[in-house]
């Protein structure tokens, strides 16, 4: 039988959200444990497109109604972080690029005036052209326009490299939770049979939440998964591009990033809405086939003719009533020690710390005093995994 051990907050799931609160929580002077089943970061968190949202985006469907929303101070408080100077030492995290991108093929999309009438966005975009222009999109065949947005693009792997390290001797891996309790209260969680006792026990297991709370006998919060059916294309000829490429609607037509290959080459991965529910509808091939369409359309001086294509498909954890609700908040719910939730977005980690940690201070929950660990499996690192399903 292992030993049993105690702590202040013991997190179920090592993805971004609960590998930042850890990092923010160890930093105050709490002690923690941070349990996965699987390789940290491995979940929805490298399969992000990994771009540090200001909400710029949902100024195309109205729903950014000005500076308030958590959102718009998240590009700010994770450049702090990058510079080593913010709520956490994210210094020497890979920075793909320092600016997202709007890019209105063609003539001007007429979503695109309602948009510019935001004063909140027109503080935080601004046009460039000529050699300003994203590599990819230097070329004398381009029209359109292109707007460069105050957000920014990460290296996810580095990141989750880093918060692995700010994690120290926290992490633990571990395939079956069950619930440790005292009489009726949840005191704790047993972690393949060991015994962990906790003031606080956080879920912030992604798409695994749901199971998780079946196994406490819970159903609450609902959770809901959003299915995505992500294309990745690799080619010598790839130069680097960051941008919601717009169409008519509401949602970026298609949404790229740019990620680098261990050879040197680059990687695009595409979302947007090519991998929404038409492309979740398509079988692999239509769907490679729909993306090279689209490509062929947006940038065909890109000579595609050597790529490599995949696609992946992976689903968005997010609690069930998100599709009403807004968009640029991180979710919390809480049952007795238990807090439960979902960042719904990479970016919003930050905020959902914050939603912890107020938690916590409400309660006057204080780091207190607990033997030294033993030595812990620990659960591995995940990598790029554009790498598995490319040659
Ligand atoms: P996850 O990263 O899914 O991590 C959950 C962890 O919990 C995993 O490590 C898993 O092994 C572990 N786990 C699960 N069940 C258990 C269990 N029973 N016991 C122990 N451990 C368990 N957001 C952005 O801000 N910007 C973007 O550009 C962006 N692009 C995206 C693109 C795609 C295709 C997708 C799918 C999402 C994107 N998102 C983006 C959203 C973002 O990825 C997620 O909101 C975020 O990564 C969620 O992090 P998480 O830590 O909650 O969950």
């Amino acid at each position: 039988m292992p030993e049993s051990l105690s702590t202040d907050v013991l997190i179920v799931g090592g993805g971004v959200a609960g590998l930042w609160l850890n990092a923010r929580l160890r930093r105050q002077g709490f002690a923690t444990l941070l349990v996965d089943k699987g390789t940290l970061g491995g979940g929805q968190s490298v399969k992000s497109q990994g771009i540090i949202h200001g909400g710029t985006k949902y100024a195309l469907s109205g729903a950014l109604t000005g500076a308030s929303e958590a959102i718009a101070d998240m590009p700010r408080r994770w450049r702090e972080a990058l510079a080593g100077k913010g709520e956490l030492d994210l210094s020497g995290v890979r920075l793909l690029s320092d600016a997202h991108y709007l890019w209105s093929p063609g003539t001007l999309a007429g979503n695109l005036t309602s948009f510019f009438a935001s004063k909140a966005v027109r503080s935080r975009v601004g046009q460039v052209k000529g050699d300003e222009l994203p590599p990819a999109l230097q070329h004398p065949k381009f029209k359109g326009k292109v707007y460069r947005l105050s957000e920014l693009v990460l290296d996810v792997p580095s990141l989750i490299a880093r918060l692995a390290e700010l994690a120290g001797d926290s992490l633990l891996a571990g395939q079956q939770v069950e619930p440790l309790l005292d009489g009726d209260e949840l005191v704790g969680l047993r972690v393949d049979g060991r015994e962990i006792r906790a003031q606080r026990i956080v879920f912030s297991a992604g798409g695994g939440t749901a199971e998780l709370l079946a196994t406490l006998g819970l159903q609450q919060p609902a959770m809901q998964r959003r299915p995505l059916h992500m294309v990745i294309v690799k080619a010598p000829t790839l130069k680097p591009l960051y941008a919601h490429c717009l169409g008519g609607g509401t949602k970026p037509r298609i949404t790229v990033t740019s990620h680098p290959a261990a050879d040197g080459e680059w990687v695009w991965y595409l979302g947007g809405d090519l991998a929404e529910a038409d492309g979740v509808a398509r079988d692999e091939a239509s769907q490679i086939a729909a993306a090279k369409k689209e490509l062929a359309e947006l940038v065909p001086w890109i000579d595609l003719s050597a790529a490599h294509w995949a696609t992946l498909r992976i689903d968005r954890a997010e609690p069930a009533q998100s599709a009403l609700a807004r968009p640029d908040n991180a979710f919390l719910a809480e049952q007795g020690r238990l807090l439960v939730g979902w960042p719904t977005k990479l970016a919003l980690s930050p905020d959902f710390s914050d939603r912890v940690e107020a938690a916590l201070a409400r309660d006057g929950i204080r780091p207190g005093q607990h033997p030294a660990l033993p030595e812990l499996p620990r659960p591995p690192l995940t990598g790029p995994f554009w790498e598995g399903l490319l040659p």
